[in-house]
């Protein structure tokens, strides 16, 4: 992407304390520069840490080592109530889940202009009008702010989850799973909607998916993650297409969802093998286990991120390829 860089991770880690010593290693020494107005999808299996890696960026989570940049400036470790204050405004997450991330007891109109009421100055009349012709936006209309949560469906919910980010005009904007709770007919709606919001607003995005023929589609490059370290980022058709590390050929090969416009290749071997735990993660390459080309120095040393010498825009942690 020739635009300039919006956010930057460097080496960031978020481990939960479980207690006794043990720590879930969730995300792990992960580091990626996201463009102004580029769409990054990131993809990897349930409990790879996507949503954890969208939440430590956006300050939902204290950080255990590693920083933020947004925009040239460090984000704070530990968020205080003025830094999501100063944010709100510039970052935003659209959740996973549409039925459990709104709250039952209030109303749409509640819902939609709740951070307007706690991070700007507006008067009530100004949130009104301006939750009002979001709901309009998403396309839902003015007079369901009175209406509850459970009033509405999967899809309508989700809408109701983008106006409520959306409506702080932020720049970059994590899209948490946005479709994969609905239905099939309803997800490219919602895609849509999102698209037409992302052109209109020059938003930045991290799409957080595992549908990977939907992150293909949507996304200008796809990053993959393996329990809680990333192993793969590039184009997103080349990663698709042509995936390097032999996690992203087993994870492509697994796509539920057929592309038929795809004429990449079946995996050559199936994926085996238990996930290991992320609170004690194996050393060395965390695939090795389950990898069908492992070598026998990738159970001690640990691969790291460097870009292919043949495709200098992609970048593969695994000992098969060297810079
Ligand atoms: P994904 O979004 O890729 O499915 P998550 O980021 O939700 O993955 O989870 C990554 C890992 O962190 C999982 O092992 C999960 O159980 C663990 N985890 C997530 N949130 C918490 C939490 N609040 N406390 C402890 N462990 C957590
Ligand atoms: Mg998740």
């Amino acid at each position: 992407m020739s635009t300039p860089v919006l956010l930057e991770a460097k080496a960031l880690r978020k481990y939960f304390d479980m207690g006794k010593d043990k720590f879930v290693h969730a995300v792990d020494d992960i580091s990626l520069t996201v463009h102004e107005q580029e769409i990054v999808g990131l993809v990897g299996e349930s409990g790879s840490g996507k949503s954890t890696f969208g939440k430590t960026i956006l300050g939902l989570h204290d950080k255990t080592a590693g920083d933020v940049y947004y925009e040239g400036e460090r984000l704070p470790d530990v968020y205080k109530a003025e830094d999501f204050k100063k944010y709100a405004r510039k970052m935003q997450m659209i959740f996973q889940d549409p039925y459990s991330s709104l709250n039952p007891r209030m109303t749409i109109g509640e819902v939609v202009g709740e951070g307007l009421k706690l991070h700007s100055q507006d008067s009530a009349k100004q949130i009104h009008e301006r939750t009002a012709s979001w709901l309009e936006r998403v396309g839902l209309q003015a007079d369901h702010m009175s209406r509850y949560p459970h009033e509405f469906s999967g899809g309508q919910r989700q809408r109701i989850g983008i106006a409520r980010a959306l409506i702080m005009e932020p720049d970059f904007v994590v899209c948490d799973e946005p479709i994969s709770a609905l239905d099939v007919s309803v997800q490219a709606q919602v895609v849509n909607l999102l698209d037409e919001l992302k052109s209109s607003m020059g938003l930045t995005l991290l799409f957080i998916a595992h549908d990977l023929s939907m992150v293909r589609y949507v996304s200008d490059r796809m990053a993959v993650m393996y329990l809680g370290s990333m192993v793969e980022i590039g184009p997103a058709d080349e990663v698709f297409f042509n995936p390097r590390h032999p996690y992203t050929d087993v994870l492509v090969g697994s796509n539920p969802e057929p592309d038929p416009e795809s004429e990449r290749k079946r995996p050559s071997t199936a994926i085996q093998g238990e996930i290991p735990s992320p609170i004690n993660v194996p050393a060395g390459c965390r695939f090795a286990n389950r990898c069908p080309k492992v070598m026998e120095q990738c159970h001690t040393v640990t691969p790291q991120m460097i870009p292919l010498a043949q495709e200098p825009d992609r970048q593969v942690a695994c000992h098969l390829y060297s810079a």
